[in-house]
């Protein structure tokens, strides 16, 4: 079985690592690394796996590194490993926004196996949407462990080219957020209405939640979904048609495109 180095205790990395564990793979095959002591010694404690405060004892110990510092410390965390692993056989994967893999390749070079991926925020409840695509160098073993890793956290899509991962922040990434905003002017509407608070947030994180379940249950597109619960002059028709007019399809298009651009500029 491979053995599995985490660089970072924060929360994406402790997502997948809590992932792992809960899909069985063996504690003594995962380390964590990280500068200061309470958060790895906390996984520690309560995964039973291995920690440190050094990155190369760390990637000393694996075959796979996940990299889930935050993004402008990873050339930083490369050039610490290149200069002190032998690199050979070790695999990479960053979870890192907006680092590209010509950017971790001029640190580890161009033959080490390096994974790009992109995962949410809902991964911290297996129910992520994590988006991948990898640099030549790696080997379908490479892949298999990846998807068996990135499972625990959600579902995974290999992506056919690094430009899709702006396309795709755009829309799995940056995408909770938007549902948050949408249920929290909900939320507000029906507090307005007279609801208490809890009671308004139930009502709205319960339509979201049938809502999503009824997407993902049917096999009709979105479109008929929503036709058929739009009867003619009635109630939810009154209301869509105002989407309509306030031009609910612009808006989303142009704040995709904003975070897509976005992406692309930081990268
Ligand atoms: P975080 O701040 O929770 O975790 C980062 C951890 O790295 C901290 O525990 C910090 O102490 C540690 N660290 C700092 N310098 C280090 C070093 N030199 N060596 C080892 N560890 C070091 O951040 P996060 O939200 O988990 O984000 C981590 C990465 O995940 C980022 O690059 C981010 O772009 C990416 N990401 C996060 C999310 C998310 O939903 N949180 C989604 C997609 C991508």
């Amino acid at each position: 079985m491979k053995k599995v180095a985490f660089i970072g205790a924060g929360n994406m990395n402790s997502s997948i690592l809590i992932g792992m564990v809960n899909q069985g793979f063996s504690a003594n095959d995962i380390m964590v690394s990280n500068p200061s002591a309470p958060k790895r010694e906390a996984l520690a404690q309560q995964y039973g796996i291995q920690q440190s405060e050094d990155n190369i004892k760390a990637a000393n110990f694996a075959d796979v590194i996940v990299l889930g510092v935050k993004p402008h410390f990873i050339k930083q965390v490369c050039r610490e490993i290149a200069a002190h692993v032998d690199l050979s056989n070790k695999c990479f994967i960053s979870v890192a926004a907006g680092i590209s893999l010509q950017q971790m390749q001029s640190e580890l070079g161009d033959s080490t196996a390096i994974i790009r991926c992109m995962p949410n925020t809902p991964s911290q409840l297996g129910i992520g949407m994590t988006g991948v695509f990898a640099n030549s160098a790696i080997n379908s073993d490479d892949e298999e462990f990846t998807n068996s890793l990135l499972n625990g956290i959600g579902k995974v899509l290999w992506l056919q080219s690094e430009a899709e991962i702006d396309d795709l922040l755009a829309v799995s990434a940056s995408g909770p957020a938007y549902f948050f905003a949408f249920m929290e002017a909900m939320q507000n509407k029906a507090m307005e209405f007279g609801f208490s608070e809890k009671i308004a947030r139930e009502l709205v994180q319960q339509t979201a939640v049938g809502a999503a379940q009824m997407v993902i249950q049917n096999t009709d597109s979105i479109a008929t979904l929503r036709e058929n619960v739009t009867s003619k002059g009635g109630t939810t028709q009154a209301a869509l048609n105002v989407f309509k007019v306030g031009n609910l399809d612009d808006l989303v298009d142009n704040a995709m495109d904003a975070a897509k651009q976005r992406s692309i500029e930081i990268t």
